[in-house]
């Protein structure tokens, strides 16, 4: 939880100033590489990219290129597992949701 002040401006007020929606403009086409696949990729496309299937493709072999021990890949996968089965908890709950509010 971050304990940052609200300033009163929203982001469309800034961006009614045009000197900030260049930088901000500037900031998000600037390329940058992905840390887990590295690809190059704009900003703005970010987000987007770390969902496509090159990026999971790509990370994934750079996680087997790194030569970790056995001990290291192990836990790398029984870390991915945990993830996993949290995700797919959250995926039972949201569905027994949605079939409660079927019901309704
Ligand atoms: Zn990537």
């Amino acid at each position: 939880m971050s304990s940052i002040k609200k300033s009163s401006k929203t982001f469309k007020d800034y961006y009614q100033d045009p000197k900030f929606r260049e930088r901000h403009l500037n900031y998000m086409s600037e390329k940058v590489k992905c840390e887990d696949c590295g690809r190059i990729t704009s900003r703005c496309n970010m987000s987007k990219h770390r969902g496509t299937e090159i990026h999971n493709r790509l990370a994934k072999e750079k996680i087997l290129n790194e030569k970790k021990s056995p001990k290291e890949l192990r836990e790398h996968a029984s870390q991915e597992i945990e993830l996993l089965t949290e995700y797919l908890d959250l995926l039972h709950q949201k569905l027994k949701l949605l079939d409660e509010l079927n019901k309704l």
